[in-house]
């Protein structure tokens, strides 16, 4: 038996140690387009504060992999699912046979087009990468925008602030999905937010932006307001990244559509994680349960089903997103 695992996220390793579990032999084979070894996406602020290095958020879940059979590749993107041939297509040329495959590819940030273009003082933030780019290039004092509608932009305004920035943080709109940040706990958290001294931009978007003087020059939606600032750091909503899926025959809607066996409309490929849309049988509604500790517990029951163990995935409250990896919200802006 081949099992092929596309992301080495939290959902994708512990896939990987549960398949494992239940079957000693099969060949496990994780691959993923980072370069880099697993790390705590949740602790890539600490990196930005320089209280941590690379080292210092290394993924304890994925040490020893090897030692249980599994292999790992890493720098390497699919592009393509054959499920007819049970082949997925690498953007290198390569090509991958599974007898079952897991997808665990996670999110990634949907930019807007005024946002998306490579400049040297605009700065995503969602990454390792894109972590290290911020920490060696973003000045440590001066001012920073940060544009985000939800968590990410909290807690990417707040490490800067923390390391010595001046904060704007532009919040155009509500996220999309996965906030259940609201009432009273969303009023405590935005009142701590700008106890820190971050200047909060309230439904505001921004609509052009122009070199100014080595850094840019914001124009927000608030008539007549420009913000000058040394660097934009984009810290958006996640979005499912499965557009390789296409043309698969898999079904998606802003996720991977799978059951509570996170089995998908096609008999042997299953998805777990950020990239996975539950659909709830009782309530009929289908969602996206972001967060690390959820991506580990919808990892595992899927490498279980995917070696046949047939285990059905229980919903708890707590894991859509409030089990958090981490120290509380209120005690990281503080
Ligand atoms: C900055 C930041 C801070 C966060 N903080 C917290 C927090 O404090 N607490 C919390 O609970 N959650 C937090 N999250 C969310 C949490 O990290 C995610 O919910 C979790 O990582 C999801 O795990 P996953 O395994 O589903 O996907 P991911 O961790 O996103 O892993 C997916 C992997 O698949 C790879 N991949 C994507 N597409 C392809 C492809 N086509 N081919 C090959 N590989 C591919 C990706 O590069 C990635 O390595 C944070 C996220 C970010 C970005």
């Amino acid at each position: 038996m081949r099992y092929l695992i596309l992301g080495c996220g939290p959902a994708g390793i512990s896939a990987a140690k549960a398949v494992r579990g239940k079957d000693k032999k099969g060949e496990i084979v994780v691959i993923t387009e980072e370069q880099g070894p697993p790390y705590l996406r949740p602790l890539l602020t600490e990196l930005i504060m320089g209280r941590a290095d690379v080292a210092g958020i290394a993924d304890p879940q994925a040490q020893n992999l090897a030692d249980r059979g599994i292999e790992v590749r890493r720098g390497k993107r699919a592009g393509k699912i054959d499920s007819a041939g049970n082949r997925v297509l690498f953007t290198d040329g390569a090509e991958e046979a599974y007898d079952v495959l897991l997808v665990a590819t996670g999110g990634k940030p949907e930019i807007p087009p005024l946002l998306e273009k490579e400049h040297p003082s605009i700065f995503p933030f969602d990454s390792l990468d894109d972590t290290l780019r911020i920490a060696d290039r973003v000045p440590r004092s001066g001012t920073v925008a940060v544009y985000g509608p939800g968590f990410l932009a909290i807690v990417a305004s707040s490490a800067l602030r923390k390391r010595g920035n001046d904060v704007v943080w532009f919040q155009p709109d509500l996220p999309r999905s996965g906030y259940p940040i609201s009432g009273e706990l969303e009023a405590n958290i935005l009142d701590s937010v700008r106890n820190t001294g971050v200047r909060i931009r309230d439904g505001q978007d921004i609509v052009a932006i122009r070199e100014a003087g080595g850094g840019i020059e914001i124009e927000s939606t608030e008539k007549g307001e420009r913000v000058r600032c040394l660097a934009v750091v984009v810290a958006t909503e996640r979005i499912p990244a499965i557009g390789f899926l296409s043309g698969s025959g898999v079904k998606t809607g802003t996720g991977v559509v799978v059951d509570d066996y996170f089995r998908t409309s096609v008999p042997n490929i299953y998805a777990a994680g950020d990239c996975a849309e539950l659909f709830d049988g009782g309530t009929r509604i289908s969602r996206i349960n972001f967060g690390w500790r959820s991506a580990i517990k919808q990892g595992r029951i899927a490498g279980e089903n995917m070696a046949g163990a047939g285990k059905r995935y229980v919903r708890e409250e707590s894991d859509y997103f409030w089990a958090l990896f981490g120290p509380a919200l209120l005690d990281r802006i503080r």
